[in-house]
């Protein structure tokens, strides 16, 4: 878990003041969500097979689902903590510590698709609102389209 939780953070660490806080802070980047294990049934019912919560290189952080001869990284989004354009409300209490944090969730989401781009890979992001099928339906679109282009 510690492990985990320096992943998500990094050396910002001013958040861990309380414990409370941390527990809240464990729960964004848990694995196995409900939206998540819809979106991987709706997948595998399409045939399609991956791997589970991997780095897609090395010096990325891990991706939800991950096509490897694909090379498509998939990244189911928590509306809060990335920020969603129609979920997102920033917490009534220390609002100006929140909304700089998501925004720096945000931002690091947008480096992360960046870095997998220029590293040949193609990174898919998926609310967690989305529904399941058009979600699934949506990765199944790229990792078959970026499957047929090796051929
Ligand atoms: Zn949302």
């Amino acid at each position: 878990m510690e492990i985990e939780l320096t992943e998500i953070i990094g050396s910002d660490t001013s958040w861990a003041s309380s414990p409370a806080v941390r527990n809240v802070m464990r729960g964004n980047r848990k694995r196995d969500t409900r939206p998540e294990l819809a979106l991987r049934r709706a997948l595998h019912r399409r045939g399609l097979r991956y791997r589970v919560a991997m780095r897609p290189t090395r010096a990325s952080g891990r991706a939800d689902l991950v096509f490897a001869s694909a090379r498509v990284a998939v990244f189911v989004d928590g509306c809060f903590w990335h920020g969603c354009p129609v979920h997102f409300k920033p917490p009534r209490t220390n609002v100006s510590y929140w909304g700089p944090k998501i925004e720096r969730n945000r931002s690091r989401d947008a480096l992360t698709d960046a870095a997998l781009r220029q590293a040949g890979w193609h990174p898919v992001r998926v609310w967690e609102h989305e529904e399941t099928d058009h979600a699934a339906e949506r990765v199944a679109r790229v990792v078959t389209s970026r499957v047929s282009e090796d051929w």
